[in-house]
């Protein structure tokens, strides 16, 4: 579910793909219409966090095409909701907006927020290893994930400069996991088998409550 959306718009660049996928071209006009309708429609005061298993968390999100004044409104939104709940990091699609934005704060103050546009994260070593994490997108739900200890992030900050980054220890792991979710992926869809059957009641309630959200909202 698009918190900060028209409920139809997902679906209209999912169509989009379909229609492409069977006439094997697609106006350009087009697809270039439905981006500005899609950035023109945030509502950032209707942003807010969003739970496992909505719809915006489970697919891959948009690159941001203009770094303009709707992103800058939306870092700020990012920043206050992330802070209000004490994370570290936060990315767009768990503000209810399905673009590719992650921002982090280590040490969870405002002056220690950094901004990744359209990232990548890639490891920089074979090793991995486990830490305990939990994600404002999946409550109550605290499990050991495995990753790489180390990785390599790509990125635009907000003044529309690339840059890149080595990272290691927490700073690693919060990358990787604020990449899974522009990529579509939560610590739900991470965990192995044993931690899902301790987190099943959770899991299963966070379920229930996504059943009844979209009902009262007539989805
Ligand atoms: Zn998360």
């Amino acid at each position: 579910m698009f918190a900060a959306f028209d409920v139809d718009e997902p679906e209209s660049f999912g169509y989009c793909n379909r229609r492409k996928g069977e006439t094997g071209e697609f106006p350009p006009v087009f697809v270039f219409l439905l981006r500005v309708r899609w950035m023109s429609d945030i509502d950032i005061e209707k942003c807010r966090i969003t739970h496992y298993p909505a719809d915006v968390l489970a697919n891959p999100a948009e690159p941001i095409e203009d770094i303009d004044d709707n992103i800058r409104r939306l870092v700020e939104k990012m920043t206050d909701i992330m802070l209000e709940n004490k994370g570290v990091g936060l990315a767009g699609p768990q503000a209810g907006v399905g673009l590719r934005i992650f921002i982090i704060s280590l040490d969870a103050t405002r002056e220690g927020v950094k901004v990744f546009i359209n990232p990548t994260v890639t490891p920089t070593t074979n090793e991995l290893d486990s830490i305990e994490e939990g994600c404002l997108s999946v409550p109550d739900v605290h499990t050991k994930i495995r990753r790489y200890k180390r990785c390599k992030v790509a990125a635009t900050d907000l003044e529309g400069n690339e840059f890149t980054e080595e990272a290691e220890g927490l700073y690693a792991k919060v990358l990787q996991h604020e990449y899974d979710h522009i990529s579509g992926m939560t610590i739900a869809d991470r965990m192995g088998s044993a931690a899902r059957i301790v987190n099943r009641k959770q899991l299963k309630k966070l379920k229930k409550n996504h059943k009844k959200t979209q009902l009262n909202s007539g989805a």
